[in-house]
């Protein structure tokens, strides 16, 4: 889940949504992608629609539809075929069902084709495309190789689902649907009650298992490989430790080839949390002498993997990106405070200082009347830093409680910053003292200057 830039075309109201619980769309059916060809035949069903007042489905421009039908296998007229809006990667199908049918289920039947590169280049290449070389084919859920579900009125992606697909490769041996193990198999069943957005890297590769966590199609050695994943353990166990909540996540590490000609030295790295992808990267130069991550590693994968704890689980209402985002970030700061040297957090602290600006303008949280209010510097920077002097103010302990209270809250409510307020005070913190935190903090009009000039006393 990292930076994306939202451009809002149309002012919503959210409130009446915030609460409500939306229903996780299960993804069906058969994949099969031919190697040598580059051609996708898909039949998929999507079930467990949410109810949606105006959406569309998006698939990748590559690929032609061959009819969508809903759940009594009648055909759906639709609109996108001629003079079809594009939508990024994907051309946008706008389903006609009249008022009588109940619509609850759309399967959809298409086929598409793709560039093979063997020894040539595209002039570019990133998340959005999908990319086939002599040995994988890399398509994750920016491409829309598989329906995507837009949400026009709230103008949101809905891209992560729960799945049972059957996979099958013409010319390769193995096959990793994101959220899955990888199997060394040409035909395989993928089945997740968890949702996951879909990121699919197949082929014909090999990979390394370590108490579930995954390195695939990398040449690392099997000494490096281990290391990766002891210090892989080391954050996991920090987090689970602190938040005394168990980590439960499998990490995919996937070296795959870009299909442009990259700068020697040059590497290039995506995620799709719980699977990171990278290119250019060697594996085996991770690691210092010492046999741990580089810092910037630590923090890095700190924030990656603190989406274990504030992922889908938390993304609704209105600040939803605070949530995600800066609870994430801020524990990326425990996890090198914890995990390396003390310099490190101040240096990085130091830096995140360094990009606020004076004449910047945010709006304090509770009046946030729109997600897209909380942008990337908000909830990447100013936030996080917010939530570092929640804890020099209470202390790590009481913030670890904070943190427990929000995610039981989050189980079943949109949380909000009365939830925030709440944990505090049942985490032992006097209601008094919470109040003042949060008028210097969290509501004031000069909240960003008092969180600077807060974080600087310890710098
Ligand atoms: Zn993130």
């Amino acid at each position: 889940m990292k930076k994306r830039i939202y451009t809002f075309l149309i002012v919503v109201s959210i409130g009446l949504l915030s609460n409500a619980i939306v229903a996780q769309i299960h993804i069906t059916g058969n994949i099969e992608i031919n190697m040598n060809s580059g051609v996708f035949k898909c039949n998929v069903n999507l079930s467990n629609m949410p109810k949606l007042k105006d959406y569309s489905i998006l698939l990748n421009k590559g690929m032609n539809i061959k009819y969508f039908k809903d759940y009594n296998n009648d055909l759906i007229k639709y609109e996108g075929h001629y003079n079809g809006q594009m939508k990024g990667e994907a051309i946008e199908y706008v389903l006609k069902i009249d008022s009588t049918s109940t619509f609850k289920e759309i399967n959809v039947s298409y086929l598409g084709a793709f560039p093979v590169y063997t020894n040539d280049y595209n002039e570019f290449d990133y998340k959005g495309v999908i990319a086939i070389n002599n040995q994988t084919v890399r398509a994750t859920e920016q491409t829309k190789w598989y329906p995507v579900v837009y949400d026009i009125t709230n103008d949101k992606l809905i891209n992560s689902y729960t799945y049972d697909l059957n996979i099958s490769l013409i010319d390769g041996n193995t096959i990793f649907l994101n959220g899955s193990p990888p199997k060394k198999k040409s035909n395989a069943r993928f089945v997740s009650k968890k949702a996951y957005p879909l990121f699919l890297f197949a082929g014909t590769y090999d990979f390394i298992e370590n108490n579930g966590d995954y390195i695939l199609n990398t040449d690392v050695t099997q000494e490096n490989a281990k290391v990766i994943f002891e210090n892989i353990e080391v954050i996991k166990n920090n987090y689970s430790k602190n938040l005394g909540i168990k980590f439960t996540d499998h990490i995919y590490l996937i070296n795959h080839k870009a299909i442009n000609k990259r700068k020697k030295g040059s590497s290039w790295g995506f995620n799709t949390y719980p699977a990171f992808a990278f290119t250019g990267l060697n594996f085996n130069k991770l690691i210092d002498e010492n046999g741990t991550f580089y810092n910037h590693h630590f923090r890095y994968f700190g924030h990656e993997f603190g989406h274990n704890y504030f992922g889908n689980n938390v993304a609704s209402g209105k600040l939803k990106w605070f949530w995600v985002e800066s609870f994430a970030e801020y524990l990326s700061y425990n996890t090198i405070e914890d995990l390396i040297e003390k310099n490190y957090l101040k240096e990085v602290l130091t830096k995140q200082l360094s990009y606020l600006k004076s004449d910047d303008i945010y709006v304090p949280l509770n009046e946030i009347e729109s997600t897209n209010q909380i942008g990337e510097k908000y909830r990447y920077v100013l936030a996080p830093l917010m939530l570092k002097c929640f804890e020099d103010r209470f202390g790590r302990v009481k913030m670890n409680l904070v943190i427990r209270s929000l995610l039981q809250y989050a189980k079943d409510e949109t949380l909000t910053i009365e939830h925030f307020q709440k944990s505090a005070i049942k985490s032992g913190i006097d209601k008094e003292d919470y109040k003042a935190f949060e008028k210097n903090f969290i509501t004031s009009k000069n909240f960003k200057q008092n969180i600077i000039e807060e974080i600087k006393k310890k710098l």
